[in-house]
């Protein structure tokens, strides 16, 4: 096992009824922004409890944060805590009103250009204290010191990770999933087990416990994802997903183990360019990143088709291609498309995935660093 340190502050207040207690985790002199996004907390009444919880705070209302949350927007409400003295944020929405809310957060008193804080990775010095009501289960935000923002200007998606912007708590109600439409409960599922292999579906360091951890959590969402989908009001199948997506990316499973996320990375581009959700991104690029690595995957891959997959027969080779089609499968029957065709994408978009990579000054991926431009554009050809 590799050296780690783990840390997460992240106070979690799971189950039905939650909401109602947040008052308790919140300054009673705090002066609020609850943020939020398009307006589904108001259609499907988490909006109300959220109120009715917060009764008796000075508190202001940021609504709009776009999925792919936007630069332009989130500058606009750091501008509005700035001038009105705000003093605590308060999320309240999927993963991309958690990440615009952290970088909200991050960007009040920031000293400069809060662009640099993705583009150059400038460490940030303080962050306004802010919690979280989800809604989403799928990207771990709401227990991560990580946050995706998009600028809008030039189509730029870039992540920034700082422990100051851990939520001091994240509400997870699954009730309050009970609204979504199946795409994004969909979406959930394939960005959590995609968190999952990136931490996991790398190389053996002799950290079992790890392991274990991650192919439970990869189990749970075979096992509970499809019955999300068919019964949209089955609480504990909602309940095990969102415990899933959290336990995914809060830092447990990636301790002391290589990590890789060369798929979230080029996925990011194929968002900033076409606009495909993030989830749809992943499903397109996981199966041929596994595909295309292999050889540098060999152990993990047998495992993880032995021990996820019960793929015990045939040779080596036959039960590694066996596990990614089951993967592919999998992300396909809970109703994400796997290749870069089903979203109306061609090869063409290859050169200028290469050329944003390049112009950024490009580092090689994965968790071996070896993930070079070439590698990227037979993991592209083989998405096609
Ligand atoms: P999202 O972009 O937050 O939300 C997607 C859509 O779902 C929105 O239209 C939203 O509508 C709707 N929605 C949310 N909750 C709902 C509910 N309960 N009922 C009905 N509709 C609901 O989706 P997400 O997948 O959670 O977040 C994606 C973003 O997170 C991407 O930018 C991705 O890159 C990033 N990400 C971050 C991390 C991380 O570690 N921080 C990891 C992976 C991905 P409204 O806007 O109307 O609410
Ligand atoms: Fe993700």
């Amino acid at each position: 096992m590799e050296n780690f340190v783990f840390y997460n502050p992240v106070k979690i207040l799971f189950g039905k009824g939650q909401i109602a207690h947040i008052s308790g985790e919140i300054p009673a002199d705090a002066k609020i922004l609850m943020t939020y996004g398009g307006g589904s907390i108001k259609t499907n009444g988490v909006y109300d409890q959220v109120k009715s919880a917060l009764a008796g705070f000075d508190v202001t209302e940021f609504g709009g944060i776009e999925p792919n949350p936007h630069l332009e927007t989130l500058l606009k409400a750091a501008e509005v805590v700035r001038s009105q003295g705000i003093n605590f944020l308060l999320a309240v929405g999927g993963g991309s009103v958690v990440d615009g809310t952290k970088f909200i957060a991050a960007a009040v008193n920031f000293a400069g250009d809060p662009w640099d804080i993705l583009a150059k990775q400038a460490s940030i010095k303080t962050a306004i204290p802010f919690g979280a009501v989800l809604t989403l289960p799928a990207t771990g935000s709401e227990m991560n010191p990580t946050s995706v923002i998009t600028k809008g200007a030039t189509q730029e998606k870039l992540y920034f990770a700082s422990p100051l912007v851990f939520p001091r708590f994240s509400v997870l109600d699954p009730e309050s999933t009970f609204s979504l439409p199946p795409r994004q409960i969909s979406n959930g599922i394939v960005d959590a087990y995609t968190h999952v292999m990136e931490q996991y579906l790398t190389y053996p360091v002799n950290a079992p416990l790890q392991d274990r951890m991650a192919e439970s959590i990869l189990q749970t969402l075979i096992e509970e994802g499809p019955k999300t989908l068919a019964n949209p009001q089955d609480y504990d199948a909602r309940a095990n997903v969102m415990w899933c997506a959290t336990m995914a990316l809060n830092g447990l499973i990636g301790a002391g183990v290589p990590q890789d996320w060369a798929t979230h990375m080029i996925g990011h581009e194929l968002t900033a360019v076409h606009g495909l959700d993030h989830a749809q991104t992943l499903a397109v690029v996981l199966p041929s990143t596994l595909s295309i690595r292999r050889d540098r995957k060999w152990q993990k891959l047998l495992q993880y088709a032995q021990r996820v997959w019960n793929l015990v027969d045939g040779s080596e080779e036959e039960r590694i291609t066996e596990a990614i089609a089951k993967t592919r499968n999998f992300f396909e029957s809970v109703g994400v498309q796997t290749r870069l065709s089903d979203y109306g994408v061609g090869l063409d978009t290859i050169p200028v995935i290469i050329e944003r990579f390049e112009k950024r000054g490009f580092v090689p991926l994965g968790e071996q660093q070896d993930v070079s431009l070439e590698v990227v554009e037979k993991i592209l050809t083989l998405c096609a």
